[in-house]
Order: C-alpha cells, then structure tokens, then sequence
C-alpha cells in the first residue's frame, strides 16, 4: 500500500515539486509545518478579503478597506525623498470622484499604470474633506469582459513568504492534483448530505467564486475532517470483542478496601462494580471511566489492578507525563505492597540496567518470580516490555495520548482488559467520535467535604490587590499556582491571528489587537522580586524531566511557594496544600482547560481560590466574557464542558480534547471546523463513519477511502488492509 508508482502525484508529493519552489522557500514552508501538497492545501486562508463588494469613492467605509474600479487619471511621479526612499503618486476617478494614490518604494510600478488604464483598487480609503487617497492599495487589471474573483485569501505568513507566493504555489498544487484527483468520498455520502466534491472544495475555500461556494466547500471540508477522524478513530480503537482474555472471577476487594483511608463514594462503587463485572469474563473489557477532577478514579484503577493480581495476571498503568506517573506510584506502590505485590516504576528517566532489570521480571515466566504491577509513561509502550500474564492494561487521562497510543498498548496485548481512564468530561455527541465502541462508567459523584474553588475574573488593573492576596495567602502556609500561556517572551511574536469567520466581511486587523501573552520564565522572575521573601520557581514542557520533577516534588513538599508554570501542570497532579490557582491571559484557555486548571486547588483543607486575569485593561470581547462567566457560576464539569462545545465548536474541542500527539500525526487536526452550528455536521459525519464500518469494516470496498484515512491518522497499514 505504501509504494507508489514514481511519476503520480499525490497529497504525499513533497512541496519542491512545485515551480519556483527551492530550498529557501521550502525551508519557510516547513516552519509552518507544510512539507507536502496535501499540507499546503491544507493551509486555509484565515480570512477572505471581498474584492468583490465595489464602492463608488465617495461611499467608501470610513474605516476598514473596500474595492473601488479607477481610471488612472495623471501619469504616475516619481517623489524621491532622502535616505533612498521615494514614492510613486498618480490619480485616479471613478464616477464619483478622484483619488490620489500612492505606493512607496516601488519606483518600478511607474509604466504599470498608463493613464486611461482601469484597475480594480482594494485598500483603505483615507479622506480628508473633499480629498480621497489610498496608499499602496492592492491593484488588479480590471476590464468589463472578463471577470475579476470576488475574494482573494488572506493567509497565514511566516518570513520569507508572501501571500501572493502562496496563491500561486496553492494554484500551481490544484492543478497538479486535479489531473491525478478522484475523491476517495464515496458518491452516495455526497449526495445523502448535499456535499460538493473534494476538488471543488479545494479549489473554492482557496479561491471562492463566490459567498455561495465558499460555503459549500467548507462544508465539504469541515465534513472530511470529521468523517475521517471518526473513521480512523473506530478503526483504531476496533477492540478485538473475541473471548481470550483472563476471567479474574476472584473479586473480593475487601481487604485491600480495608486498607484504604476513606470509604468509596457511591458513584465509585458503581465504577469499581462495573469493572468487576467485565472483569470476570472472558471478554476482553474496554471501558472508560470518566469523572470530573478530583473525583477519585485513581482508586478505581487500583481497584481494577488488585483484581487482576489477585487472579495470578499482571496490571499496568500508564500516565502521560513523568510527573503523573511518579505521583500514582508513590500514592499506590506502598498501598500493594502492604498486599504483598510489588509494583514497579517505569519511565524515560529510568536508568537502562533499571529498566532492563524491569523488563525481566515483567516477562518472567514462573509466577512466583514475575512482577506484577508496573507504573509509568509510554516508556511502557517502547519495545522490549512484555507481559507473561497480561491481564489488565489501564491508561490515565487517556485524552493526552490520543486513540493511537491507546491502541498501541491494547494491541501488544490483545487479550488483556483495557481500562481508560478521563477528566476531561465530553459531551454525549464528541464521545462516541473520541471514544468509539468503549463502555463508559461515569463518576458524577465527588469525595465528601470537597469545597468548592471560589472563582473570579479580573484584568490588570487588579494586579496590585492580586499581589497583596498572593502574599496573604502564602504567610498563612498556602501554595499558589501561576498557570502563564507562554514560556518565553519572544512567542508573542509568532502568535497566530485569530481565525476570523470565514464568511464574515469585518476588515482584518493589522496586527494582533490581544494583549500580550504572560510567558513563565520571565513572569517566575518578576515575582521572585517582588517576594524576594518567599520561593518562585517556573516549570514548562520544555524542560528536562529530571528538572522538572524536582520542582514537583519540591512544590508538593512545601519548598516551593510560587509555582509559575505552563499547562504541564493541568492533569491530575495533587497538592493539597495549594489554594490559589492564576490563570494569566485567562482569554486565551477554554473552558475544559479552566476548569481542569481549577481542579488543581481546593483538593485538601485550606480554602481555595481561582483567579482568572485576563491581559490588558480593556473589555475583554463577548466570547471571552461568556467564558469567564460559566467559570464564575459553574461547577460541574459537563456543564461546563456542553459550554465549551457550544462557545468552541466541535474543532476546537475536539483538537484540545484529543492533543498533540493525535493532531501531529499526519495532518489529523481540525483546521476549519469551528462554529457552533458545525455539531450537526459532526453528527452526520460520525453517522455515516459508522454505519460504512458496520458494512465494510476495513473499507475493502472503498480503497482511496482507507487511504486518505491511513494518511490523515497515521494508522499501522496492519489495521487497515
Ligand atoms: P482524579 O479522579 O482526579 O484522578 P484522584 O484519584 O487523584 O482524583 O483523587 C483525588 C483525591 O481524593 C485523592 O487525594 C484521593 O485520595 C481522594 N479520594 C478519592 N476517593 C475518596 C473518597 N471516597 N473519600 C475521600 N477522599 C477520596
Ligand atoms: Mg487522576
């Protein structure tokens, strides 16, 4: 499936195919992430700027920029100034009026514009009095026979590239594809749902012929997002449902429930009932537990381990950080072996002799000598662990490794049962796309004695009192959280605009109106001192994991005051002591990020706080007040989660829910898909995604189909053959 034939072109085609494109402007191209056709089509303009909405001069919008059709009136003059600059002035008119118009440094342009030569001119529109100018409008031929596009994209820039380049490179990218192009989405699907085809879409959301078809092929391409995530999704996670796994029928907990310092809240009996059930048979399980932080899953799991170790078979678990890993083991290592089981750590910063000692006893074949329990990382997942007796795999905040890693794991052992295990609470309709054909068990219960986290929103100009209330609550023995959305200054610059509404005809900003980001380092800094008295350290994904523990274990220990840090901290660490969590440019998280942020405090004693800043002095925008206020008023993590589909949009949610490691994989990520109304979309794409597999489950019949699907989700050609 992988050869290809040498001279056919294909979305995998590399970007130098292209004329004109070199070294240096493959180069650019790979500094946002485009290195093949397939990646350049799929760089969507983030806005459309109307060429086709034509104004006469003297209605030109006060602000913002318009179209205008002019007959140069003047020769162009060249204006030479000091310092090698100079500028090229002309004017022009229309029926209304006359127009001077400038553009600077670009003597060249001088023999372009002949008097008596019409142009259509899109630009800002300057007026003082009775006088209109523009400067360095965009400028294009314009006679009355042939037709001009009405929208031009505007598209995200890097150095080194134009948008004009990247026009033409994506036009040069149509055509090549369009001789080799047949849509792998299957006729009927189209018709059933009203879809254009793939190179309309592709060719309109670059270069819309109009409003019209501008909506069609983003339709179209919202809709292969989803229906080819839903694919790869299912066919990822297809749990092979055939007997063989290890019947653990041993399921008295009670001695290892006696040991526990509390007893289990209802809805965690319900959970750990749930998996004794699908324990006991030969089935093999494949059930997620979902509830809110703080909930208490990680009993569950214990729960589930002991009864796989209690019937002579192994248990893993897998976190997805370091941090997270270390954490369970401390909390549950010493808990087995009270028991009489041991567990072991597993992780990068194992040591090799560690690891290959680990590795041993894990495959050791007498059951006397082999270890039963293991914790860590995806370090679990490298080649080389083996299981004798696997029976139970379980993986933590599984939203962070994505279907495919899940799928890695349960695949190695195929016949263990597979517990997952989610704080992010998704709403009914994004489930069944994320989680496919799992069990769910949910968690709706919390832990007697939680309090609740008293939330407020602030700007700037509260940064004194915030000051004072940090100092306050760390001279009465409390720990704070500073979560910053940036670990350096300088990404400020390279912040990507919002993505506007496609359809909607606001002007674009020239640059970035947002605040700017708070970036840890130096914000860890600045604290430091301003409370030379108490101790701030920072902490990003960037680190090393050996650093990074040692600020974890020294925060957890009370060392550490002030932990100013990125969203590395947002899963499941626990410090109880920590009672005040700040989120900076609070604007620019969403809700389940909040929320999961929020989770972090308010897990012991103390009274806890959860301030969100958001940068500047000034209004935030609706969206943002909208989001601030569901985290003032609500507390439940699906109500706060049906929110964030709602404010976000099935995309967003859905990228943020799922992360990295599945949005890097092979363009899987949801560029376009963002409007609230896209949830209807989403569900007939999931609709039809399973329905397809009911009847043909590894897409024999539809080949371009399991193509496209291994492309975008980078699936083992084994799953799909
Ligand atoms: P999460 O579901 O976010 O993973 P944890 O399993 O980390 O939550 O539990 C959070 C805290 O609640 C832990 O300190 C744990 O010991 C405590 N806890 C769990 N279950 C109970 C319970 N039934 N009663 C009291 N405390 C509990
Ligand atoms: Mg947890």
């Amino acid at each position: 499936m992988n050869e290809k034939p040498d001279l056919c072109i294909t979305y995998d085609s590399p970007v130098t195919l292209l004329a004109g494109v070199g070294k240096v402007r493959a180069s650019a191209y790979a500094k946002m992430g485009i290195f093949t056709l397939g990646d350049l089509l799929r760089h969507y303009p983030r806005a459309y700027e109307n060429r086709g909405d034509v104004r006469l001069l003297t209605q030109a919008p006060a602000e913002g920029k318009c179209a205008l059709i002019l007959t140069v009136a003047t020769e162009p003059r060249c204006v030479r100034l000091r310092s090698h600059k100079s500028f090229l002035k002309f004017r022009a008119f229309d029926d209304s009026g006359s127009c001077e118009i400038v553009y600077f440094n670009q003597d060249y342009l001088k023999s372009t514009f002949p008097t008596g030569s019409v142009f259509r001119f899109y630009g800002r529109v300057e007026r003082s009095g009775s006088k209109y100018s523009m400067a360095s409008p965009v400028f294009e031929p314009w006679t009355e026979f042939a037709s001009l596009p009405p929208f031009a994209a505007v598209y995200r820039l890097t150095e080194g590239l134009s948008a004009k380049q990247i026009a033409k490179d994506v036009l040069a990218a149509l055509s090549l594809l369009a001789a080799s192009g047949t849509d792998p989405l299957p006729a009927f699907l189209r018709e059933k749902r009203g879809l254009c085809t793939l190179s309309f879409a592709e060719r309109n959301i670059h270069l819309p012929e109009s409003r019209e078809s501008l909506a069609l092929a983003r339709k179209r391409l919202v809709y292969d997002e989803f229906f080819y995530f839903s694919l790869g999704a299912a066919m990822s996670q297809r749990a092979t449902k055939s007997a063989g796994a290890p019947k653990c029928e041993n399921n008295d907990l009670t001695v290892f429930l006696g040991k526990l310092p509390f007893a289990l809240t209802g809805a965690q009996k319900r959970a750990i009932d749930d998996i004794k059930r699908d324990m006991a048979t030969d089935i093999p399980m494949s059930r997620i537990l979902v509830g809110d932080v703080g909930c208490g899953k990680t009993v569950c799991a214990a729960a589930a381990m002991m009864l796989a170790v209690q019937n002579g078979r192994q248990a893993a678990l897998m976190a997805p950080t370091e941090i997270l890993a270390r954490q369970h083991y401390a909390d549950l290592a010493p808990l087995f072996k009270e028991l009489g089981y041991d567990c072991a750590l597993l992780i990068g910063a194992t040591s090799a002799a560690e690891k290959k000692r680990i590795k041993a006893l894990l495959s050791n074949p007498h059951p006397a000598l082999r270890l039963p329990l293991v914790i860590g990382t995806h370090a679990l997942l490298s080649d080389g662990v083996e299981f004798a007796a696997p029976g139970l795999v379980i993986t933590d905040e599984q939203h962070r490794f994505g279907a495919r890693q899940r799928a890695l794991l349960s695949e190695k052992n195929t016949h263990a049962h597979l517990l997952v295990m989610s704080a992010t609470p998704i709403p009914r309709s994004l489930a069944l796309v994320l989680y496919g054909d799992l069990d769910l068990s949910k968690i709706d219960e919390m832990p007697p004695g939680r309090q609740r986290v008293d939330t407020f929103a602030v700007n700037e100009s509260y940064r004194a009192r915030l000051n004072a209330f940090i100092d306050k609550q760390i001279r009465e023995g409390g720990q704070v959280y500073v979560v910053c959305p940036a670990i350096e200054e300088q990404e400020n610059a390279c912040d990507e605009f919002p993505l506007y509404d496609l359809l909607d005809n606001a002007p674009l900003p020239e640059k970035d109106p947002r605040p700017p980001l708070k970036a840890a380092i130096s914000y860890a800094k600045e604290l430091q001192e301003r409370f030379p008295q108490h101790r701030v350290a920072f902490l990003h994904g960037k680190m090393k994991s050996g650093e990074k523990d040692v600020i974890m274990q020294d925060f957890s220990e009370g060392k550490i005051n002030v932990l100013v840090s990125t969203t590395v901290i947002e899963v499941g660490v626990n410090v109880p002591n920590a009672c005040l969590m700040i989120v900076e440019n609070a604007e620019r998280f969403g809700l389940s990020q909040l929320h999961q942020l929020r989770g972090r405090v308010g897990r012991g004693k103390r009274k806890s706080y959860c301030v969100l800043v958001t940068g500047g002095t000034d209004d935030v925008g609706e969206r943002s007040r909208a989001r601030l206020d569901t985290m003032r008023t609500t507390y439940d993590g699906y109500a706060i989660a049906e929110q964030d589909l709602i404010q976000r949009g099935p995309g967003d949610f859905l990228a943020s829910a799922s992360d990295g490691s599945v949005r890097q994989s092979g363009g899987l990520c949801f560029r376009l898909a963002d409007a609230g109304e896209d949830v209807s979309i989403l569900t007939d794409a999931t609709a039809d995604a399973r329905a397809l597999l009911a009847s043909d489950g590894a897409l024999k019949n539809h080949p371009l189909l399991a193509r496209r699907v291994q492309e975008t989700f980078s699936i083992d050609s084994g799953l799909i053959s």
